[in-house]
């Protein structure tokens, strides 16, 4: 995507004239958060990819966090800090932000993403995203795990699947963008690792040297490499969209595993974990 090619506004030629394609998406990103009306299960304006994620692991977990808010542990505080050291950010100025992302070289710079997809107005914010020349060339998510890196699950694909989506939607050249969903254990990174690490992820990803990198990491960390499909993203969507229209009721986990992991289990319903506890007492 060029940084200033104009505008067909044949109501308002001067506007037209004058208009650049970031003006006009920015025109567009207001237009549509004042669109938002509460019309949507729960009462919600707009939906958040992580919920719509959150539905594939269980969508009765979504429903606990409407119903009793969210409940803080000790995983997610620590996935948030871990988050900041490995991805810092710097807020910047939508004109820095422009002439940052359209040099020739690689940038490092994420927005805010949004779009409507099946009747839901959707909005996200991704965790890294590498640009060339106004184009995303890189959608990157960290996923932090005390585990084996190497499985990728449902709700971590459908999320990035997503992000891309609504910057494809948002109207970015996404033909030669790629998605690498990062699963580490980064307990096992060095401090000097840590300050690095986000950068040294982008430069393999561009230089094509990430299963090195990968290998270096002695199994601490998997880079899922995706290609970026429209259809992938809207198929997401459209599998979990019913509960939010109110066509039907939240479905619950199946696996006692799931139900151990949440943190509503105590509270929750639906929650096998608990059931199995009380039928054992
Ligand atoms: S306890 Fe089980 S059924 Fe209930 S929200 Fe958690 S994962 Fe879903």
């Amino acid at each position: 995507m060029g940084s200033s090619p104009k505008s067909l506004d044949m109501e308002n030629p001067l506007r037209s004239r004058l208009e650049t394609s970031w003006d006009r998406l920015w025109r567009r990103e207001e237009e549509f958060f004042l669109s938002g009306k509460p019309e949507f299960r729960h009462n919600a304006d707009f939906i958040a990819v992580s919920s719509i994620a959150e539905q594939f692991y269980c969508e009765y977990k979504v429903e606990n966090e409407f119903a009793l808010g969210k409940i803080p542990t000790e995983a997610k505080n620590q996935g948030t800090d871990i988050h900041d050291e490995l991805i810092p950010r710097v807020p910047v100025e939508k004109e820095k932000f422009v002439k940052l992302v359209s040099g020739k070289q690689p940038s490092y710079a994420v927005l805010r993403v949004w779009g409507t997809v099946g009747g839901l107005r959707i909005v996200g914010m991704p965790d890294h995203i590498v640009w060339m020349a106004g184009r995303p060339k890189w959608l990157v998510e960290l996923k932090t795990t005390k585990g084996d890196p190497s499985f990728l699950w449902p709700d971590q694909e459908a999320q990035i699947r997503i992000y891309g989506l609504l910057l494809d939607l948002m109207g970015f050249d996404c033909s030669r963008m790629r998605l690498a969903l990062v699963r580490l254990r980064a307990g096992e990174l060095t401090e000097h690792e840590r300050r690095t690490w986000i950068e040294r992820v982008s430069v393999n990803l561009e230089s094509g040297k990430i299963r090195e990198l990968e290998a270096k990491s002695k199994g601490s960390m998997k880079v899922h490499l995706l290609a970026h499909t429209r259809a992938a993203g809207v198929a997401a969507i459209m599998e979990k969209r019913g509960y939010w229209i109110g066509e039907r009721e939240p479905t619950s986990s199946t696996s006692v595993g799931k139900c151990r992991a949440c943190e509503y289990n105590s509270v929750c319903p639906k929650s096998l974990y608990k059931s199995l506890g009380e039928s054992s007492s």
